[in-house]
């Protein structure tokens, strides 16, 4: 076999499984319509939670953050390319997720999956550290631990016991656990009370990938921490900008030394060219909004969708998976019927990605809708009235 027959021959077993992924060119700003391929069509399947990403203030911000700061950064943070406008949106993010925090500051980054292997990296060095991570954790903290090259322990999905079995039979002098707040492809929460109990009896770092929930959980959009009302020093937090926050990037916040250690000693942080400091700037007025009375109203008609769910789509043979977050996944089963099914919504002009194994187990592929607070009660109405009929025709 010559080397591009291997190739193809690897991307016809993805084939042979319905395994082929597919990318659609969005020809419109991110939006619940959006153009594809010159069609509208109603989309369920955007991260942008709280319909932030094309928000007229945040896009004029950004318009604005580039005539202040030029479309690029220049360097990397450590060199020449930390700008004002990064030091600005961490010293708000800093001010915004703080009171969760024993002596708080933040990080930002060009992305979470850069932030997630930034801290474990930094915190799985130690020649002895064991990273105790959930089963249902992101492919981004999966391949953080990897980098880590720190012992690795995968405790079952939300099961508090056999975690705290883990921590106790530890020896390392470093224990990490880490763990998603809300699960993406499921919509569900970590039990995060008890496990920061845990962290707090063994003296384990707590990182938390609130990816899914900062903005969208917790009275003010704080996210998880706000939700569950937790404050402690063993946090090491993640929350992405690219989500509910409508623009891109993430930031950690941790105590001041955790996040001084992180700028000192993790590579991913230090060996890439910093963000546009537009981004940075437009942020400033996400979390504004975010925080505001604006923020709340977005975050109660994302409820109120939800509800509008609950009472709508009744479901025989489909499982709708218990979430009282923007990600509603339905199980189909087979990647077959997903995929036909997702076929199916998408000829009626709507929008819901079919997801397959890897990314959730073998058996459990699913559509999974994601709401926005930009969605209206008739879209979501257009949706499970589709949803309904399709699932009646096998
Ligand atoms: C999206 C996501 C990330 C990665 O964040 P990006 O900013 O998109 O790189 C990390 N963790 C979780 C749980 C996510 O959903």
């Amino acid at each position: 076999m010559n080397m591009i027959d291997a190739v193809n021959h690897k991307l016809a077993l993805l084939d042979e499984q319905s395994l082929t992924r597919l990318r659609r060119v969005v020809e419109s700003p991110c939006a619940p319509r959006v153009v594809v391929g010159g069609r509208s069509m109603l989309a369920f399947c955007s991260n942008d939670y709280l319909g932030l990403a094309s928000h007229p203030r945040v896009v004029a911000a950004l318009r604005e953050g580039a005539e202040m700061y030029g479309a690029g950064s220049g360097a990397s943070h450590l060199i020449s390319g930390h700008s004002l406008a990064h030091q600005l949106l961490e010293d708000r993010l800093a001010e915004f997720v703080g009171e969760h925090l024993e002596s708080p500051r933040a990080l930002s980054f060009c992305t979470g999956y850069m932030a997630n292997l930034a801290m474990l990296t930094a915190l799985g060095a130690d020649g002895d550290a064991e990273i105790f991570s959930e089963s249902l954790n992101h492919a981004s903290l999966i391949d953080g631990a990897r980098l880590a090259r720190a012992q690795v322990k995968v405790y079952p999905h939300a099961d508090v016991q056999a975690l705290g079995a883990l921590l106790a039979s530890s020896n390392a002098t470093s224990k990490i656990v880490v763990t998603d707040s809300v699960f993406s492809m499921d919509g569900n929460l970590a039990p995060l009370p008890e496990i920061l109990a845990l962290c707090e009896r063994y003296n384990a770092w707590l990182v938390i990938d609130d990816a899914h929930g900062f903005g969208t959980i917790g009275a003010s959009g704080r996210g998880a921490l706000e939700h569950f009302n937790l404050r402690s020093q063993n946090v090491v937090y993640m929350g992405t900008l690219g989500k509910a926050a409508g623009v891109g990037g993430a930031f950690v916040a941790a105590h001041s030394s955790m996040i001084e250690l992180l700028i000192q000693r993790a590579r991913p942080y230090i060996y890439t060219t910093a963000a546009p400091p537009a981004l940075a700037h437009a942020l400033l007025t996400s979390i504004d909004i975010i925080g505001s009375d604006e923020g709340a109203s977005r975050r109660a008609h994302l409820q109120a969708l939800i509800a509008q769910l609950d009472r709508d789509l009744h479901l025989k043979r489909w499982e709708r998976m218990v979430s009282r977050t923007a990600i509603q996944p339905i199980i189909i089963g087979s990647n077959e019927e997903a995929l036909r099914i997702g076929a199916g919504l998408y000829g009626k002009g709507l929008w819901v990605p079919a997801i397959r194994p890897p990314t959730v187990a073998a058996g459990t592929a699913r559509l999974r809708l994601t709401l926005s607070a930009a969605h209206t009660l008739e879209d979501v109405a257009q949706l499970t009235a589709a949803l309904n009929e399709l699932e009646d025709l096998r």
